[in-house]
């Protein structure tokens, strides 16, 4: 039970279905496209702390204690999945960041693969796609068997 509660932290019910599913299937993530700087994320976002996303305000200010630079978002809701949702200060009316060389990891490493397994999806008009594809190694065991030809 707590390795499911555990789980549940990393994952919601939705991502660890997709992470049971791929796992099942032998798939892993890939991510395609670029970014054409439409700054939707930056808004509605979800955050990760320590114990997984972020669902409440008072986790979110363990997460500020820890690390004060996360103050530039603002809780702005809760998804349907129930983790908080949450906007950037730091974007401009332009849809740009106010400081580009100072972004947080979260934001130079988007998208990320968690995003997937925290049941979310890319932002409305993102330049991105994450799609589950069969994994490479499943194409070599086919051929080391004589399955891929
Ligand atoms: S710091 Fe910049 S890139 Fe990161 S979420 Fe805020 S506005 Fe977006
Ligand atoms: S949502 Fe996608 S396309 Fe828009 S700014 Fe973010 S990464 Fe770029």
């Amino acid at each position: 039970m707590a390795k499911i509660t555990q789980l549940l932290s990393m994952y919601s019910l939705m991502g660890l279905i997709r992470h049971l599913r791929m796992r099942i299937f032998g798939k892993e993530l890939l991510i395609t496209g670029n970014c054409h700087c439409c700054g939707n994320c930056c808004r509605k976002i979800n955050l990760e702390g320590v114990g997984g996303w972020l669902r409440s305000e008072k986790e979110y200010h363990a997460v500020l204690d820890e690390y004060p630079e996360y103050e530039r978002f603002q809780i702005t809701g809760k998804d349907d999945q129930g983790f908080l949702q949450f906007s950037c200060t730091w974007l401009t009316d332009q849809n740009l960041c106010r400081d580009h060389d100072n972004r947080l990891p979260l934001c130079t490493n988007f998208p990320d693969k968690s995003l997937y397994f925290c049941g979310g999806t890319l932002p409305p008009g993102c330049g991105y796609t994450i799609v589950e594809v069969r994994a490479f190694d499943k194409y070599l065991e086919d051929e080391v068997k004589g399955e891929g030809k």
